[in-house]
């Protein structure tokens, strides 16, 4: 009828509202938070499986907005991304985490991490040129930094974030294609794009054990990565039964909650300095 018609663009309306007026005020919080000082960088350990050793770690970013309640990333990521602000944000990453480097090491603890980069972030040679002058500045070894970028940025048909990986990869950054098998079934990529490693996503470690299907996904994905030279991480794995099923499949690398959490930097220097203890 015609006034559940009017009823109904009424909410539509509404609700396009309510979603614009979010993302600009998520945006110019962001904005602000970076002024105030609001970011923070949690490191998660990646536990190497066959040494048995935690041997590198992923920064996470994290938001503590107005001071208090922290933002999950995956909520102000994307809008960081859709507003240009990731560029300042990731800016600031690397630099927060290129000072963490230097105080381990001049702790005597080893560190080798990783940053994920947003396909925005290959969009202007700048922007890689920027992200390098920190590296250089602060003189870290470039086979201590791997960038975790998603296939999607390896997918698209684009010169410029071609040209910004090459260079990128030619510097001497080590490759990590993040969320593995949650975007594209075209593996092709693989042969221009050559990676070092690459993160099975945690949907399908959730799943092990439980589906069969599963299992053999992650495994065939493991047979193929290894047959292409390239190692493997795990994400997202919360039990033992997860750890020793990919410890069986051959699995390389682990990272999940039944490891460790994100933590602060001083948490994650304690931790490290216990695991180089152990
Ligand atoms: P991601 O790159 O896939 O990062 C892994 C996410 O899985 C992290 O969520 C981590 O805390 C979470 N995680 C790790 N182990 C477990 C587990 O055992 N169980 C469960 N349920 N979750 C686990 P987080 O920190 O909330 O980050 C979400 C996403 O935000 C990241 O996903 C990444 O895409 C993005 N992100 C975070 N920091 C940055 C950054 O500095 N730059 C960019 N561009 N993106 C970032
Ligand atoms: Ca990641
Ligand atoms: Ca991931
Ligand atoms: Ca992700």
């Amino acid at each position: 009828s015609k006034r559940s018609g009017r009823n109904t663009l009424y909410f539509f309306n509404a609700s396009m509202r309510n979603e614009a007026d979010l993302y600009i005020e998520l945006t110019s919080a962001i904005k602000a938070g970076l002024q105030k000082d609001e970011f923070e960088v949690y490191y998660q350990p990646i536990y190497d499986l066959r040494q048995g050793a935690y041997t590198r770690c992923e920064a996470l970013m994290r938001w503590r907005r107005g001071g208090k309640d922290m933002v999950s990333p995956a909520d102000f990521i994307p809008v960081a991304e859709q507003s240009g602000l990731i560029i300042e944000l990731g800016a600031w990453l690397a630099d927060e985490v290129f000072n963490c480097y230097q105080i381990m090491q001049a702790a005597g603890l080893p560190m080798r991490f990783s940053i994920n980069r947003s396909a925005q972030e290959f969009s202007s040679l700048r922007h890689t040129q920027h992200f390098m002058n920190l590296q250089e500045k602060r003189d870290i070894p470039t086979h201590d930094i791997t960038l975790e970028i998603t296939e999607s940025l390896l997918m698209s048909d684009n010169r410029t974030k071609s040209d910004n990986f090459q260079l990128l990869k030619e510097h001497g950054f080590l490759f990590s294609i993040d969320d593995f098998g949650t975007g594209y079934s075209a593996i092709n990529y693989l042969r221009s794009y050559p990676a070092e490693t690459l993160k099975i996503d945690r949907s399908f470690i959730w799943e092990l054990g439980k589906s069969e299907q599963a299992d053999v996904l992650v495994r065939v994905i493991i047979q193929l990565a290894q047959a292409l030279g390239i190692a493997v991480v795990a994400e997202g794995v919360e039990t033992p039964q997860q750890l020793e099923l990919l410890r069986d499949m051959g699995c390389d690398y682990i990272q999940g909650f039944y490891l460790a959490k994100p933590m602060p930097q001083s948490e994650f220097k304690d931790f490290i300095r216990d695991a180089v203890a152990a």
